[in-house]
C-alpha cells in the first residue's frame, strides 16, 4: 500500500471515536488539523457528530444555558470597513446613526433582567470608544446597576489600556470583541484595521481580569482549512465565551451577494467549535434563523451549543425571546441562573 496523502480522509468512525476519546473522556480540545478533519464529515455523519458535541458540553459546561441580551447604544455610522456589517458608515447599508439615552438603555438592561438572563451587553458601532462613549458608558453601567440585577458586558471596539482598566473599574463584567475570522483571512473581511489590533484588545481585556468574549462569523467565503484555523486561533485565546454567527449577507455590505451557509455546514462547524472548545461557552449568535431555521436551532442546542442571545439582534430582528425561552424549557436546559455567575 502507498503512503496516504495529507489530504486522505479517515473513516468517520475513527475520527469520532479520536474526538470521543480525547475531548469527552480527558478535556482537552481538537487541534487544528482535528478541527478540519471534523469539518470534512460527510453529512450522513452530522448527526452523529452532534450526539458526540452535545455530550462534550453537557460533561464540561453542564446543562445550563446562559442567557444574554445586548442592546446598541451607538448604531451605524461606524468608520470601519468590516465587509459583512450594516453599520458600516463607508456601505449603502440602510442603518442609519443613532444614540440611544440613557432612561432607554437601563429599560432595556430591566426587561432584559425580567426574561431571566443574566448578561446584558452594551454594544457600539465604533472603532474604539471616544470621551463621549466612555462618560455615557459609566453613566449608563452605574445606572443598570441600581436598577437591576444583571452582568453589564460591552462591545465597543478596539482599546487602549487606560480604557481597558477604567471598564474594569466601573464592573464591567465581560467584554466582547470578535476576531472575526482566521487570521489568514482577515484581510479579506477588513481593511481598516488589524487582526493583531483586535488580539491586542483582547489580551490587554483578559490581563486586565475581565471575562473575554471573542467569536466571529462563519460563511464568509473562508475555506474550509480556515475555518479549522480560526477554531485553533480561539482555543489559543481561550475566551470565556464565543459567539459563533453565520453571515447574513446584507444588502449594500461588500458580503450582501455571499451565498447562505448550508445548514449541515453551519452544524458541522458549531460541533467542531464545540469539539475544539470544549470548556467554553459557545454563543449562537447571528445568523442561525437564516442558516438553520426553527429546526436547525434546536438541532444546534442539541448540538454543542449553550448559550442564546434574546431579543433582537443589532440590526436584523432575531427569534422573539419567548420562543427561545419555550424551547429551552421544552429540551429541559435551565437557564443559568444569576448567582451561578458571579
Ligand atoms: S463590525 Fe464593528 S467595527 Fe466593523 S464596521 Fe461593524 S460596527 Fe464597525
Amino acid at each position: 500500500m502507498t503512503a496516504t496523502s495529507d489530504a486522505a480522509v479517515r473513516p468517520t468512525h475513527d475520527v469520532l471515536a479520536d474526538a470521543r476519546a480525547q475531548v469527552l473522556e480527558r478535556g482537552e480540545g481538537l487541534h487544528e488539523a482535528q478541527v478540519l478533519e471534523v469539518l470534512r464529515l460527510p453529512d450522513d455523519a452530522v448527526p452523529a457528530l452532534l450526539a458526540l458535541a452535545h455530550e462534550v458540553r453537557m460533561r464540561w459546561c453542564g446543562p445550563e444555558v446562559e442567557v444574554e441580551g445586548i442592546v446598541s447604544l451607538k448604531t451605524g455610522g461606524c468608520p470601519e470597513d468590516c465587509h459583512f456589517c450594516s453599520q458600516s458608515g463607508l456601505f449603502s447599508s440602510p442603518v442609519r446613526a443613532a444614540w440611544l439615552d440613557i432612561p432607554s438603555l437601563v429599560e432595556a438592561a430591566k426587561q432584559t433582567a425580567a426574561t431571566g438572563a443574566t448578561e446584558f451587553c452594551i454594544v457600539a458601532a465604533v472603532r474604539g470608544p471616544d470621551e463621549r462613549l466612555m462618560a455615557q458608558m459609566r453613566e449608563g453601567v452605574a445606572a443598570i446597576h441600581a436598577a437591576c440585577d444583571i452582568n453589564v458586558a460591552a462591545s465597543l471596539g478596539m482599546l487602549n489600556q487606560e480604557q481597558v482598566d477604567e471598564l474594569a473599574e466601573m464592573g464591567v463584567h465581560r467584554y466582547n470583541h470578535n476576531l472575526e475570522a482566521a487570521r489568514s483571512y482577515f484581510p479579506q473581511v477588513v481593511t481598516t484595521h488589524t487582526w493583531e489590533e483586535r488580539w491586542q484588545t483582547l489580551t490587554m481585556v483578559r490581563d486586565a481580569g475581565m471575562e473575554v468574549c471573542c467569536g466571529g462569523i462563519v460563511g464568509m467565503g473562508e475555506t474550509v482549512e480556515q475555518r479549522a484555523e480560526f477554531a485553533a486561533q480561539l482555543a489559543e485565546l481561550a475566551p470565556h465565551e464565543v459567539p459563533l454567527n453565520f453571515l447574513n449577507p446584507r444588502p449594500g455590505t461588500p458580503f450582501g451577494d455571499l451565498p447562505v451557509m448550508s445548514s449541515a455546514d453551519a452544524l458541522r462547524t458549531i460541533a467542531a467549535f464545540r469539539l475544539a472548545l470544549p470548556h467554553t461557552i459557545l454563543r449562537y449568535a447571528g445568523g442561525r434563523e437564516i442558516t438553520l431555521g426553527d429546526l436547525g436551532t434546536r438541532d444546534g442546542l442539541l448540538g454543542g451549543i449553550n448559550a442564546v442571545i434574546v431579543g433582537n439582534y443589532l440590526t436584523t430582528l432575531g427569534r422573539p425571546a419567548t420562543d427561545d425561552l419555550a424551547l429551552l424549557d421544552e429540551l429541559s436546559m435551565p437557564v443559568k441562573a444569576l448567582n451561578t455567575t458571579l
